[in-house]
């Protein structure tokens, strides 16, 4: 059982498939440690997911059981990503969803980027 409390590692979830070329997508990054490619249903201008090469099922799975090379080179993935779509001026916004009650649809650890425009508040207000 993974650190997250979500199921095992599924090699099916569909961000594994595209890790395989069994599913396309639309790149914008790769390297030896991370994949980044836009999101199929975009929440701003810009939206794209990073995610690490290996097996992980959600953000507490890799911290804790990656390799700090493979750490170390996903996130400097996901700086690498920002600036390389100029997203660094005005700004944009890291997000990743991990387990349940966050809503992670994707059983494979990412990170979202959103850019493009004023994101306004961090969350909804709500209960
Ligand atoms: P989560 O809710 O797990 O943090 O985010 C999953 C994200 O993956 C969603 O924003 C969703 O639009 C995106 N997504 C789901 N399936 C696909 C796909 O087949 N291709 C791409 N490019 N994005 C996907």
């Amino acid at each position: 059982m993974p650190v997250s409390g979500l199921p095992p590692y599924d090699p099916q979830n569909i961000f594994a498939r595209i890790l395989r070329g069994e599913i396309p997508c639309r790149k914008v990054h790769e390297d030896d440690h991370a994949l980044a490619f836009h999101d199929i249903n975009p929440q701003a201008p810009v939206h794209v997911l990073v995610i690490p090469k290996g097996a992980y099922v959600s953000a507490a799975d890799f911290h804790a059981t990656a390799t700090d090379a493979e750490i170390a080179g996903f996130w400097r993935a996901v700086g690498q990503v920002a600036r390389e779509l100029g997203l660094e001026q005005p700004g944009h916004r890291l997000l990743a969803n991990m387990g349940l009650a966050a809503g992670q649809e994707v059983p494979h650890f990412h990170v979202h980027i959103f850019g493009g425009r004023a994101l306004g508040p961090m969350l909804t207000p709500g209960g």
